[in-house]
């Protein structure tokens, strides 16, 4: 089978982490998490860094008190970023994962082109898992994260209850500043004036889009999932 581009798409708490994990524990994709690149970049990149990117100048501090703010990263970087890593993927013969990139229109244009370079068209899928804002609202301000790996736990009947990580065991923690309601409300306004129109020049670059309603239950989201990279 050809190696292939996966792109879950939807707003925060449209469960695409939740999807792309299992999709990638039943593929053997690689899962591919902008906000993990760009989280191990703010951690690890050394103080004073700077990047040129395009004839500007980007320094590493700005980009920490973005990311601090719960603010988008300037996309220049993001895109340096994760250019860098899809082409050493493509290079191991891996299939990709992504849930919630490309981000932007600016991160899209340079993105597609190179999927469709490194895997050609016919091998991208993108998926929209799509969700009211009230359910993203409330789905968001409870959700958790374990302290092991990160693993994201959205808010439902099955996992209320739960103190520990289903997959590893650690204690589950809500995720500080990125979780409360201000936080949750700006990144909504951001996802609609810049995420959205993503969906648009896809669909312009000839590649299909595939809606599925993340309103079901995760069984029943990842069997149309499923169905769609078919
Ligand atoms: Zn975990």
């Amino acid at each position: 089978m050809s190696k292939q581009i996966i792109m879950l798409f939807g707003a925060p708490g449209s469960g695409k982490g939740t999807q792309a994990e299992i999709l990638s524990g039943k593929t053997g994709y690689y899962h591919f998490e902008s906000s993990k690149i760009i989280e191990f970049h703010i951690k690890n990149d050394e103080p004073g860094k700077t990047y040129e990117i395009e004839g500007q100048t980007y320094k590493i501090e700005d980009e920490r008190s973005r990311w601090e703010s719960g603010l988008l990263n300037s996309p220049p970087v993001v895109v340096y970023w994760m250019v860098k890593k899809i082409k050493e993927l493509a290079e191991e013969g891996k299939s990709i994962i992504f849930s919630g990139s490309p981000r932007t229109v600016y991160e899209a244009e340079r993105e597609i082109p190179l999927f469709k370079e490194l895997y050609g068209a016919e091998n991208i899928r993108f998926i929209m898992l799509e969700i009211s804002p009230e359910t993203t609202i409330w789905r968001n301000s409870h959700r958790r994260i374990c302290e092991l790996i990160r693993h994201s736990i959205l808010f439902t009947p099955e996992t209320e209850k739960l103190t520990e990580c289903p997959l590893d065991g650690s204690k589950l923690v809500r995720r500080q500043g990125l979780d409360d309601p201000e936080t949750i409300k700006k990144r909504i306004e951001i996802y609609k004036e810049q995420t959205h129109p993503v969906a648009e020049f896809v669909e312009k670059a000839g590649i299909s889009i595939h809606k599925i309603n993340g309103e079901q239950d995760v069984a029943g989201v990842h069997a149309d999932v499923y169905k769609a990279i078919q």
